[in-house]
């Protein structure tokens, strides 16, 4: 369908080369777009390139340094000439109470998941300024919106990314850029294979909590994705769209 069509697009995604970032990448890449996957795994990366196919490329950057973000886009319009999308949704987290959390692991989880869309978002905007509008789409988390006693770190940094998203949609609207964000629930990735090792009796509450009754997949991501980078959005700009089973509606 044309209004979902997004032949002819760049589309870089951050963490592209596994979980959530993977399945938002497969989205875009059976929507038509050709995917730029970013990460510091050099074999991770060469791996979601060759399932998505269709010209895929990878970088390898820490999107969480400054000169890493500007790499980033630098690189994917010499390869690829243009920069119509962009997922941020490279992330990490480290879990412990808020007392046990020292100011090095704080500084690296705000950069790793908020500074990093920042530092991306703005390399990415004088590009798709030029090019008359484009699409950024962010990830957050059930944290955007919740509290998490383990996740203090996490959940600012999360947090932040929602109001991140608002601030960015509101400057650049004129230019024609949407930025909008993504609320995932609990997702099967391994970011979340090591919380359920870290965190005792998750799995079990995961599964009672979500009223869809499972843990949510990659590809569940694929679809908003699309949403988000076509034109079918073009109106939609600075909100927020959980895709998480149910749990945040739920008292
Ligand atoms: P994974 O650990 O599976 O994937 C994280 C991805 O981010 C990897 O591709 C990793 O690649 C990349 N990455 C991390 N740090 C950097 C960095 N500094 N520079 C470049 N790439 C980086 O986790 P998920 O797929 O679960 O998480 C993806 C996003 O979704 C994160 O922002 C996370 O916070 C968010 N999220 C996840 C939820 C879940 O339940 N799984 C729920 C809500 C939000 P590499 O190691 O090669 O650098």
């Amino acid at each position: 369908m044309s209004l979902f069509d997004l032949t002819g697009k760049v589309a870089v995604v951050t963490g592209g080369n596994g979980g959530i970032g993977l399945g938002m990448a497969r989205g875009l890449a059976q929507g038509g777009a050709r995917v730029v996957v970013v990460g510091r795994d050099r074999a991770k990366n060469s791996g979601a390139v060759a399932e998505l196919g269709g010209g895929a490329i990878a970088i390898e950057a820490d999107v969480a340094t400054e000169a890493g973000a500007a790499s980033v886009v630098k690189a994917a319009m010499e390869h690829c000439g243009r920069l119509d999308i962009l997922v941020n949704n490279a992330g990490t987290n480290i879990r412990k109470a808020p007392e046990d959390y020292s100011l090095e692991e704080w500084r690296f989880l705000i950069d790793a998941n908020l500074t990093s869309a920042f530092l991306c978002a703005k390399a990415a905007h004088a590009v798709m300024k030029a090019a008359g509008g484009g699409k950024i789409i962010n990830v957050g988390s059930m944290t955007s919106l919740f509290g998490a006693a383990f996740a203090a770190p996490y959940g600012a940094s999360k947090g932040g990314v929602m109001q991140l998203t608002q601030s960015l949609a509101i400057a650049w609207a004129a230019d024609g850029i949407q930025v909008n964000c993504v609320l995932p629930g609990w997702i099967d990735t391994d970011l979340t294979k090591q919380a359920r090792k870290d965190v005792s009796g998750l799995n079990d509450n995961v599964v009672k909590g979500t009223p869809a009754g499972r843990w949510g997949l990659p590809n569940d991501l694929s679809g908003v994705a699309v949403f988000l980078a076509s034109a079918a959005s073009d109106f939609v700009t600075g909100t927020s769209i959980p895709v998480d089973g149910g749990y945040a509606a739920q008292i």
